[in-house]
């Protein structure tokens, strides 16, 4: 008798793990002009609201006592500066420990410009700046409020995971004229889902999809394809929190797009999102797998290393030729040459992964991450069980595969200047990643 209900209380809790959830949402929509985030060029100050922007946060607490919160948001990035005082209030205050807290990020561009995110991309006025600083205070307090609420939430859920198809993203390395268009069609088109319910009641549903949120480019704050698909599954389940999780979009945009219109590029990115909600929704409406605890936790982090960099006598050489983004650059090449030495040949770059029990592995990269990396590791560790996100921590770069860094372009070369680095990285790059990941991978494994 006594074995019998060993047995059963193990069935049970294959099926139906003991969770405790909480989500919350933070209002981060700007209550001033403030410039906008993702594009150089000319500053843009924000002139409307669309709709709303949010932080949102899910905690999830397993039967071990461990509490793990994944915060998504509708802005353009994060930096190192912004990373360390989020994750250090939500250690001091809320007691979370850095490898259970993964900062995504929407990379949305029509967001406002927060600390040093992108810097090199903009030339401020003092009005400006203090605008931007009013607002980076903003966020850092919503963080720190979202992250205790969504703990203060935590009451008995279930969790389920299952994943559907949109067809919204289009590889954008194609769109760059004639000589473009022999490269691959690549494009990860899933729409992972985990659904957090209580009884009947979906409390959240977190779902991720990997494109660049750059549908829009006007001067309206709105949370893009990806804010209008939040929005659309909030309506749909009254009481729900809804977040989206930027995947690999490092290489796909939403196509087409429509510039200079801003009515009807706004009718069509509302329409990608409603194109994302449905294949949400359609998702919710089926058979979702229950996901399974305790979610094994652990953070690592990699070095990538950068080519050689121009030359100090090149850069001052050529110095004098250059206006905006590109003589920013070089001016931040040639302050490394005189503070550093030269500017660094490598960079910091974390991985995180989570475990759920025997159900899902969440992997979270760091940066601008090419869809090769999904494509890959959902290859290595299984189609249906493996969620592969880019656009958590600093935003870093462009994170190219070994395929795009030889193709070239900007996300396998010429973007790397604007990110402040001195060049591409060597072609180590996948291998590094893929050293650390399946390293971490191996650690949370059962
Ligand atoms: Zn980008």
């Amino acid at each position: 008798m006594k074995h019998l209900l060993v047995c059963s209380w193990v069935i049970f809790t294959s099926s139906g793990f003991a969770w405790q959830a909480g989500a919350a949402k933070a209002d981060i929509t700007p209550t001033e002009s403030v410039p906008l985030a993702g594009y150089g060029g000319k500053t843009r100050m924000s002139q409307r609201v669309e709709h709303p922007i949010w932080l949102k946060a899910l905690a999830l607490k397993d039967d071990a006592g461990a509490t793990s919160v994944l915060v998504t948001a509708d802005l353009v990035g994060l930096s190192d500066k912004m990373i360390a005082v989020i994750a250090k209030n939500a250690l001091e205050k809320h007691g979370v420990i850095r490898e259970r807290l993964i900062l995504n990020t929407s990379h949305n561009h029509s967001c406002p410009v927060t600390e040093d995110v992108l810097w090199l991309y903009y030339e401020f006025t003092p009005e400006e700046a203090a605008a931007k600083d009013r607002y980076t205070a903003m966020v850092y307090a919503k963080y720190d409020e979202v992250i205790g609420e969504a703990i203060a939430n935590v009451a008995p859920a279930e969790l389920a995971f299952e994943q559907g198809l949109a067809g919204v993203a289009v590889n954008r390395r194609r769109s760059r004229g004639p000589e473009s268009r022999k490269l691959g069609n690549q494009v990860d088109q899933d729409v992972p889902v985990i659904t957090v319910k209580s009884g009947n009641e979906l409390k959240a549903v977190v779902f991720g999809y990997s494109c660049h949120t750059t549908a829009l480019g006007g001067l309206s704050i709105n949370g893009d394809y990806a804010g209008f698909a939040q929005l659309e599954l909030e309506k749909s389940f009254p009481g729900s929190v809804a977040m989206f999780v930027q995947n690999c979009g490092g290489d796909a945009n939403p196509l087409p797009r429509i510039r200079g219109k801003d009515v009807e590029a706004t009718e069509l990115a509302a329409m990608y999102g409603r194109i994302l909600a449905e294949a949400v929704r359609q998702v919710i409406a089926g058979t979702m797998k229950p996901l399974g605890g305790p979610i094994r936790a652990a953070m690592g982090e990699t070095e990538l290393e950068l080519q050689p960099g121009i030359p100090l006598e090149e850069l001052k050489q050529r110095l004098p030729n250059l206006s905006g983004m590109p003589k920013r650059e070089f001016e931040h090449f040639i302050r490394q040459y005189e503070t550093l030495g030269s500017p660094p040949d490598r960079v910091k770059y974390p991985v995180q992964v989570w475990q759920f029990g025997p159900d899902l592995t969440f992997i979270a990269l760091t940066g601008e991450t090419v869809v090769d990396y999904s494509l890959k590791f959902k290859g290595a560790y299984g189609w249906n069980n493996t969620w592969i996100c880019g656009y958590n921590n600093d935003l870093l770069s462009y994170v190219p595969s070994l395929r795009v860094l030889k193709e070239g372009g900007y996300e396998g070369v010429t973007g790397m200047f604007e990110y402040g680095h001195r060049a591409p990285y060597t072609d180590t790059v996948e291998e590094r990643i893929t050293t650390k990941v399946e390293e971490l991978v191996k650690a949370t494994a059962k």
